[in-house]
C-alpha cells in the first residue's frame, strides 16, 4: 500500500499552480472570422508547449463539434455557446493550464461575463483566474478578401444566414489588454506580442524562455 499520500481537505489552485511549476490563465481571442484567431492561437499553444509549459486551445473544431454541437448561431445560441466554453476554459486555467480560446464571441456582454466567471473564482482566498482578451483587429475588408474557407462569399450571396460581420454584429472590444493587427504583424510576431504582454504581467517567468 502506498504510504507516501498527504491527503488535504482542500487543495487551492495556488497551492495547485505551485505544484505544477506554472501559472493557469485564460487568453481570450475574439475578432472577426478570418481575422487570424486560429492561426495565431495554434502557434501560441506551439509556443508555450515548447517552453514546457501546458497549454490547450479551444477553438471551433474541438468544441462547437462535441460539447457545443446542439447550438447554432443565433444571439441565443452564441450566448450559450460562449458560456459554456467560459466555463471549461475556467476550470482548465484552474487546473493550472494556459487556455487560449479562439472564438469569435462578438458580444461584449458575453465577453464580460466569461471574464467575471474567472475572476470571481477565488475561491480558498486564492487570486482570481487572470483573463486576457486578446483582440484580433484586422479591417472586415482584410478578412473578407482573405475568406480562406469562402465563408463570407457565402454569406454575402446568402447562403449562410447571420453571418458575423455581415448580418450579424461584431461588438469591438472597447479595452482589450493586448491588441494584435494580423495584417500588419507575421504570425510569429503576433505570438511574440502576446508572450511580451506575459513576461511583462509576470504570467510567464523568465526562466521559461530558456527551455
Ligand atoms: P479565424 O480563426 O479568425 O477565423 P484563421 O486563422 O482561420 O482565422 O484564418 C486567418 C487567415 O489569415 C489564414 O489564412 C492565415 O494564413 C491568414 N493570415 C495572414 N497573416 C496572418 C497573421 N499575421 N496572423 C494570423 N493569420 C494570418
Amino acid at each position: 500500500m502506498a504510504t507516501n499520500i498527504t491527503w488535504h481537505p482542500s487543495l487551492s489552485r495556488h497551492e495547485r499552480n505551485h505544484l505544477r511549476g506554472q501559472r493557469g490563465f485564460t487568453i481570450w481571442l475574439t475578432g472577426l472570422s478570418a481575422s487570424g484567431k486560429s492561426t495565431v492561437a495554434t502557434a501560441l499553444e506551439q509556443h508555450l508547449l515548447h517552453l514546457g509549459l501546458s497549454a490547450y486551445r479551444l477553438d471551433g473544431d474541438n468544441v462547437r463539434f462535441g460539447l457545443n454541437k446542439d447550438l447554432g448561431f443565433s444571439e441565443k445560441d452564441r450566448n450559450e455557446n460562449i458560456r459554456r466554453i467560459a466555463e471549461v476554459a475556467k476550470l482548465f486555467a484552474d487546473s493550472a493550464t494556459i487556455v487560449i480560446s479562439s472564438f469569435i464571441s462578438p458580444y461584449r456582454a458575453d465577453r464580460q461575463m466569461a471574464r467575471e466567471l474567472h475572476e470571481q473564482a477565488n475561491t480558498n482566498s486564492d487570486d482570481p483566474i487572470p483573463f486576457i482578451e486578446v483582440f484580433v483587429d484586422v479591417p472586415l475588408a482584410v478578412a473578407e478578401q482573405r475568406d480562406p474557407k469562402g465563408l463570407y462569399k457565402k454569406a454575402r450571396a446568402g447562403e449562410i444566414k447571420d453571418f458575423t460581420g455581415i448580418t450579424a454584429p461584431y461588438e469591438e472590444p472597447l479595452d482589450p489588454q493586448i491588441r494584435i493587427r494580423t495584417h500588419e504583424l507575421s504570425v510569429e510576431d503576433c505570438v511574440a506580442k502576446i508572450t511580451a504582454w506575459l513576461y511583462a504581467q509576470g504570467l510567464l517567468s523568465p526562466t521559461q524562455k530558456a527551455i
